[in-house]
């Protein structure tokens, strides 16, 4: 007979932080920069650990070298040549610590980030899966947590399959953590706080998609109608980013991502400093110094409702 998993399993939305003590003057005293060291290929890692998705309309080179100033990371998408690789890599040596290669499992997708990695030793490496424990023993040193959260992710809706953000990243990290490992929390943040959240929770990343989505920077097709503008964002298995790139979809498989017009929202810099002023701010309330502490001053409450809805079609 099938399982029933009868404890409560929340998301982002279902908690606040509670606010602590805090002798935190000023937000302005938080340090976001985060060191690490990981277990298996023993490589280092000095950064504010925030991550842009690696799909073509997030992970672009554009956002990479604005994400690189602020000490933040790109995880590049995977569509992009040799000869751009180089070229980027020639005019922007300093950025190369922040980034990423994104790779398929094909064996041309293998052949290729083999070539990427030869040119740009740097880029590193991550997966996802749910067996945390065991990837990690099986040498991964950092494991992808999200199964269906995504903004334009509809494997929830195609599957049935998931898992609420919020708890699973509080599992995933306890298994890492007590191994020595590290997790991303990939997918579902939609807000500062959620990123802050995603931290408290113990995330040692945070993958974003749909917040640095609509931007100069960001990849994707600008719209112009009745006076607005709008900026094209998609899933990277949407039936967009397979005709784009896989010249359809496969029959056996249906497209898990949705195509979504964003409002153009300029440029990313004024996201940056939203989002990582959010976060020092939540630092300040719970009463962490540095963004390390903050999982060790979190204690979630669970609420009904979150935000005061009023006025939540004004900004
Ligand atoms: P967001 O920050 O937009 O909520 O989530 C970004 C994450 O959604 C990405 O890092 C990736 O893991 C996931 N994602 C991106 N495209 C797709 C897609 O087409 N299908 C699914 N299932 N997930 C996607």
């Amino acid at each position: 007979m099938p399982h029933i998993d009868n404890d409560v399993k929340l998301d982002f939305k279902d908690v606040l932080l509670r606010p602590k003590r805090s002798t935190l003057k000023s937000r302005s005293e938080v340090d976001l920069t985060r060191s690490f060291s990981f277990r298996n290929s023993k490589q280092m890692y000095t950064g504010i650990p925030i991550i842009a998705a690696n799909m073509d309309t997030v992970g672009t080179f554009e956002m990479a070298k604005v994400l690189c100033k602020f000490s933040l990371f790109t995880a590049v998408h995977k569509h992009y040549s040799l000869k751009q690789w180089e070229e980027f890599a020639s005019q922007n040596p300093d950025c190369l610590e922040h980034l990423a290669a994104s790779s398929g499992t094909g064996a041309s997708d293998f052949k290729q980030l083999e070539q990427i990695l030869e040119t740009i030793p740097q880029a590193g490496n991550v997966v996802t899966g749910e067996m945390v424990e065991e990837l990690i023993l099986s040498g991964a040193d950092i494991i992808k947590v999200g199964i269906g959260p995504g903004s334009v992710c509809t494997t929830r809706k195609k599957t049935g399959v998931g898992y609420p953000q919020l708890s699973a990243v509080m599992e995933c990290a306890d298994a890492a953590h007590g191994l020595k490992g590290h997790i991303i929390s990939d997918g579902g943040c939609s807000c500062p706080g959620d990123v802050a959240k995603a931290f408290g929770a113990g995330a040692d990343f945070v993958m974003l998609g749909g917040m640095l989505a609509g931007h100069s920077e960001s990849g994707g097709e600008l719209i112009e109608r009745d006076g607005k503008q709008y900026k094209l964002f998609y899933g990277m298995s949407s039936d967009t980013a397979m005709k784009k790139y896989a010249g359809g979809i496969a029959e056996y498989r249906a497209s898990e991502g949705k195509t979504v017009e964003v409002p153009f929202k300029g440029d990313v810099e004024h996201t940056i400093r939203d989002i990582l002023g959010g976060i020092r701010s939540t630092c300040t309330y719970v009463g962490a110094a540095k963004l390390k502490e903050l999982s060790r001053r979190t204690t979630f409450i669970r609420v009904t409702q979150q935000v005061n809805l009023s006025f939540s079609g004004v900004s």
